[in-house]
């Protein structure tokens, strides 16, 4: 019935930043956010719903809803209104890890890459371009008239408090989720489910700690030895943070006690690995918005100055190098000046 209200009605978001829960509640239901709405927020973000920012984390829904009054007319239209051969996406991964991406990067940039060196210091010289201190790689600093952060907010922040106070506490208001990423393997015979898809997001009313496993070694070659299968657990996030503190076995036990009922596991896992990600991911919480026109507005005093990263337009890797993309363009653009 929501559904059908909102394809042939019409609604009109609040002009204040609302919440993903709000939204859900006022477009649909309680049940929609605590069974599907809640698990995918906790799937990309690790977020807490009553906390993320509409506009901010789902911004084409906000402007679907502005634009036609309606979430589903909205989302026809943007679709329609793409050009080009519609791609299906497709799931992909390195065999060894992210690193594999990194590493290639390094690789294709030679020398004029300076890798094991961090940023410590930023000033402006006379001329308007800067200086940056560096630590590791046997160069003291480098002069550029366009300096990039692709750094998380804190780092981000700090340095840039050398060049206006402000940018350290803008940017270090985005708070971030800590995940907990627990990796169990255990022998085929073991697993009364047959895996036989990508995995499970929970709701949080079940009273489960685990936000969803990923059935890693059904979606990947070469994940488990053969007879075996890789589980992935993702627990924590900002609804749980304490989660974050407790030990790898505490962890580990608490993920195989829970994901055991759910997969009919009927033995103790053969292999386990726990990393603990304090700050895993940025949290498009409400306000966010404004606080990044704020820094807009700060960096728009250093022309030169450029931000990118997953606190500004999406968390995925995908967002994440398209946003990288924009701001190489930018710069190269204000080079050819
Ligand atoms: C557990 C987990 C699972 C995820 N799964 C997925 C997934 O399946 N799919 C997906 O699309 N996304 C996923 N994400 C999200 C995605 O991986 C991240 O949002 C994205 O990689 C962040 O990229 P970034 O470039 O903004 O930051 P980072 O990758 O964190 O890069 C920041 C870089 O800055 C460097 N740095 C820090 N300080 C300094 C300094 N002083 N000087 C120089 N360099 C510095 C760091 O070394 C680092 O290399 C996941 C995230 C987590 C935590």
């Amino acid at each position: 019935w929501a559904l059908l209200r909102d394809i042939f009605g019409k609604s009109v978001p609040p002009d204040t930043d609302e919440s993903v829960a709000a939204f859900v509640r006022r477009k649909f239901s309680d049940q929609l956010l605590d069974r599907l709405v809640g698990p995918f927020v906790s799937g990309v973000y690790a977020g807490d719903p009553e906390k993320l920012s509409m506009r901010s984390a789902f911004p084409q829904l906000h402007e679907a809803e502005k634009a036609l009054g309606s979430i589903v007319r909205g989302m026809l239209r943007l679709a329609k209104s793409k050009k080009g051969p519609r791609e299906r996406p497709t799931l992909n991964t390195f065999r060894d890890g992210n690193e594999t991406f990194v590493r290639a990067l390094a690789n294709q940039l030679g020398s004029s890459v300076l890798t094991k060196t961090s940023a410590m210091n930023i000033y402006r010289q006379n001329d308007g371009s800067f200086q940056v201190a560096l630590d590791g790689s046997g160069n003291e600093s480098i002069s550029a008239k366009s300096v990039i952060f692709a750094a998380p907010t804190d780092v981000t922040g700090k340095l840039l408090a050398q060049l206006n106070p402000s940018f350290e506490s803008l940017l270090t208001s985005v708070e971030y989720a800590a995940v907990v990423v627990v990796s169990l393997g255990y022998r085929k015979i073991d697993v009364g489910h047959r895996l036989d898809g990508f995995g499970f997001l929970v709701p949080r009313s079940s009273g489960l700690r685990v936000l969803g496993t990923v059935w890693n070694s059904s979606l990947f070659p070469g994940r488990a030895p053969e007879g075996q299968v890789l589980l992935t657990t993702f627990v924590g996030g900002a609804t749980d943070p304490s989660a974050a503190t407790l030990k790898s076995e505490e962890l580990s036990s608490l993920v195989h006690r829970e994901i055991g009922p759910v997969l009919s596991i009927k033995a103790s896992p053969t292999f386990s690995n726990v990393t603990i990600w304090p700050r895993a991911l940025p949290q498009y919480n409400l306000g966010h918005g404004e606080r990044l026109a704020a820094i807009a507005g700060n960096l728009a005093r250093f022309p030169g100055l450029f931000l990118t990263g997953n606190y500004l337009r999406g968390p995925a890797i995908g967002s994440c190098v398209e946003q990288a993309l924009a701001v190489a363009e930018e710069v190269r653009m204000q080079l050819e000046r």
